[in-house]
């Protein structure tokens, strides 16, 4: 490590690595300090140490519309080695009775398997998402990639035209009142709330029912970044060294300096200080941030508080099972509908939306709920991720944190546990029974120990309810990513627009860090 830097950053979460790209290009210098040993938190792809060549996405895995991302095309992150693929049938949803449900990226073929089971959902289907394409351009986008406005100006923002008002009185109703309220079929319910809402919001939250109609509208689904997930991060890394900055890992950081009220470095656990520093941009949660790591007497009583109460997400967790194959999973009912041994994304355990209540009160209960599953098989569409003609494949459960009300529950039983879904996974593919060459799970509690600021095992850092939205994300007093202590800024999943790989969290910070610096973005910035 050298001295000399503008400003650090706490964790290479990708949105402290997209906001350390744009803020090196933009002339400053900038290091990142990670406990990691390596750099991308959620983006992380590790290799299998039992079997050689398989490789595992242990976190995130299906990418939203990456490439569209200002970011991906500011950064020229192709240029760095990033490659996506989107493939065809992104979703598949093979019920318990073996109706299927397809989400293909062209909508005409969704709207038919749609119809395939409810000829009016279908038709219902289709103008909400004729609605919602202008919104999603024309409103939602926007907003996603701007530091958010304040409530009163967002709300007269969108009353000014029909479109707005339309997503202000969609919004008022919450995801799960929006999808009962608008289509009838029990199968068609369940797969638009868990294609594209299973790992989003939580579908009871009034103020989210647009999300549904916004997920189905945008132009772009779900990636998956060729070589794994981690290539996204090396790429991300890759630009900052070439535009002067610093990345290191493998470093516990024990505080953050405060002096005279001002952020001015970091403490770290191996003795060094980097010192001196204009800014302290934080990839953590509030209160990793402002309560553990910074004295108390450092920061405004009121701050303080707030980030204490800082809420998670009691339905965010996730079990994997992931597996190394010798051959792909071939689903019974792939024999009748050959589609499905196409689909990136496949859903199995589902078949009605009264599921829903049965997870959130396993969740309540610390209980686990009859296996709801989701997952893929990344090399059918990406062969570099285990070696010549073999495969990966993974499922993830929606589970509770504390198994029995017990943090530590899971270090007890899940193994057991991923032995329920291997087998519920071979009663829909049989050939699973003698292709299994290795497999393994991570619990909601072994994600947080990789990733402290997954508090609870919520993988969107985060809440949305209590009012940890838009200009009040993370809180009141600390949004529009500035923390609450000079020279401080959030800029990780827990601020807007909110958690998964979307990297605006760190987009829309760098803009307002270099604003607050007096300097002149680079690129096509929103921040004041
Ligand atoms: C099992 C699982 C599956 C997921 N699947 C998807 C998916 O398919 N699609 C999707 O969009 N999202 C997915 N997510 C969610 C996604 O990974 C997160 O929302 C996203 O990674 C949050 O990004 P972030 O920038 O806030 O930082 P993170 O990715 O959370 O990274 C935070 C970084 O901070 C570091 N850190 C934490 N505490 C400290 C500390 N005290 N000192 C120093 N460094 C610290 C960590 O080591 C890490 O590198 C998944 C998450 C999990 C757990």
């Amino acid at each position: 490590m050298t001295g000399g830097f503008d400003g650090v950053v706490l964790g290479t979460g990708h949105n402290a690595l997209v906001l350390q790209a744009y803020l090196c290009r933009a002339g400053l210098r900038v290091l990142a300090v990670d406990r990691a040993e390596t750099p991308g938190g959620g983006l992380a792809t590790v290799a299998n140490p039992r079997h050689a060549g398989f490789l595992h996405n242990t976190h995130s895995f299906f990418h939203r519309g990456i490439t569209a991302m200002p970011w991906y095309v500011d950064l020229e992150l192709e240029r760095h080695g990033t490659r996506y693929i989107e493939p065809d049938l992104n979703v598949a949803m093979i019920c318990p009775d073996r109706q299927v449900l397809k989400w293909w990226t062209d909508l005409d073929r969704t709207l038919e398997s749609v119809a395939g089971v409810s000829r009016r959902d279908a038709d219902v289907l289709a103008g909400w998402i004729a609605r919602f394409e202008p919104i999603v351009e024309k409103l939602l986008i926007p907003e996603a990639t701007s530091p958010p406005l304040p409530p009163e100006g967002r709300r007269e923002w969108l009353e000014r035209t029909a479109d707005g008002r339309l997503l202000l009185e969609v919004s008022a109703r919450s995801p799960l009142e929006f999808v009962r309220s608008e289509f009838e079929h029990p199968v068609v319910r369940a797969g638009l709330l868990f294609f594209n809402g299973l790992r989003e919001v939580d579908l009871r939250l009034p103020g989210f029912g647009h999300s549904i109609p916004a997920l189905l509208a945008g132009r772009h689904k779900a990636q998956m970044c060729v070589g794994g997930s981690a290539r996204l991060a090396e790429a991300l890394v890759a630009d900052i060294v070439e535009h002067g900055g610093e990345v290191i890992c493998g470093v516990e950081i024990d505080g953050i300096l405060v002096e005279r009220g001002h952020a001015t470095g970091l403490a770290l656990a191996n003795g060094e200080r980097i010192t001196g520093v204009d800014f302290v941009v934080s990839g953590l949660n509030p209160q990793q941030t402002l309560v553990e790591l910074i004295d108390a007497d450092r920061v405004p009583a009121a701050i303080r508080r707030r980030a204490e109460r800082f809420e998670y997400n009691l339905l965010a967790p996730l079990f994997a099972l992931n597996l190394a194959l010798s051959e792909p999973p071939v689903y019974t009912a792939a024999a009748a509908d050959p589609d499905l041994d196409e689909a990136f994304m496949t859903i199995l355990g589902l078949g009605h939306d009264g599921q829903f209540e049965d997870i959130v009160a396993a969740h309540q209960q610390g209980t686990v709920p009859p296996t709801v599953m989701w997952g893929a098989v990344p090399t059918r569409f990406d062969s570099s991720q285990a070696p010549a003609g073999q495969h990966t494949a993974f499922m993830w459960e929606k589970l509770p944190y504390r198994l029995g009300g017990v943090a530590d529950g899971w270090d007890q039983a899940g193994r057991e546990h991923g032995e329920v879904m291997l087998e519920a996974w071979t009663s829909a593919a049989p050939n699973l029974a003698h292709a299994v060459v290795d497999w393994f799970v991570r619990t909601p509690r072994d994600t947080v120990r990789s990733l402290p600021n997954m508090r609870e095992g919520d993988l969107l850092v985060g809440a949305f309810g209590n009012d940890q939205v838009g200009y009040h994300r993370p809180f009141p007093g600390a949004g529009h990513y500035r923390a609450g202590v000079e020279g401080l800024y959030l800029c990780g999943g827990s601020c807007h627009p909110g958690g998964n790989i979307t990297g605006l969290c760190g987009y829309n910070a760098a803009g307002v860090v270099l604003a607050d610096l007096g300097g002149k973005p680079w690129w096509n910035s929103a921040a004041v």
